[in-house]
């Protein structure tokens, strides 16, 4: 079954998309817990960070090196944070893996 970040990625709901290659998107967390809350997703479904493996090393990579250019894009490259859930426990709700960008300016 897709999750609703699959469906962001194929366009079957929509979102706000701030950033997006082959790869990788960047949208707007619909429920935002900072000033500036970003969901910096990749196109492949990994439901989990205990699901990434060797494989996966650039895209993770990118991941990070995404978040630092919106980061530098948005003028807040001092003052945020990045953060994974990972299962329910500790808040992750979709399992598709994502890093939450935030920041409150
Ligand atoms: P997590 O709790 O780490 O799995 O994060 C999932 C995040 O996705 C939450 O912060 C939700 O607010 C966010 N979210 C859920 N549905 C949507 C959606 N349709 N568009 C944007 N963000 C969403």
């Amino acid at each position: 079954m897709q999750t609703i970040f699959e469906k962001i990625i194929n366009r079957e709901i929509p979102s706000e998309i701030v950033y997006e290659d082959d790869k990788i998107i960047t949208i707007k967390d619909i429920n935002p817990k900072a000033k500036t809350h970003l969901l910096i997703i990749p196109k492949k479904p990994i439901p989990t960070i205990n699901d990434v493996t060797l494989e996966d090393k650039d895209l993770i990579w990118e991941m990070f090196i995404v978040a630092k250019k919106i980061a530098k894009d948005l003028w807040i490259s001092e003052w945020y944070k990045l953060q994974f859930n990972v299962w329910e426990k500790w808040g992750q709700e979709v399992f598709h893996i994502h890093l939450h960008l935030l920041s409150d300016i």
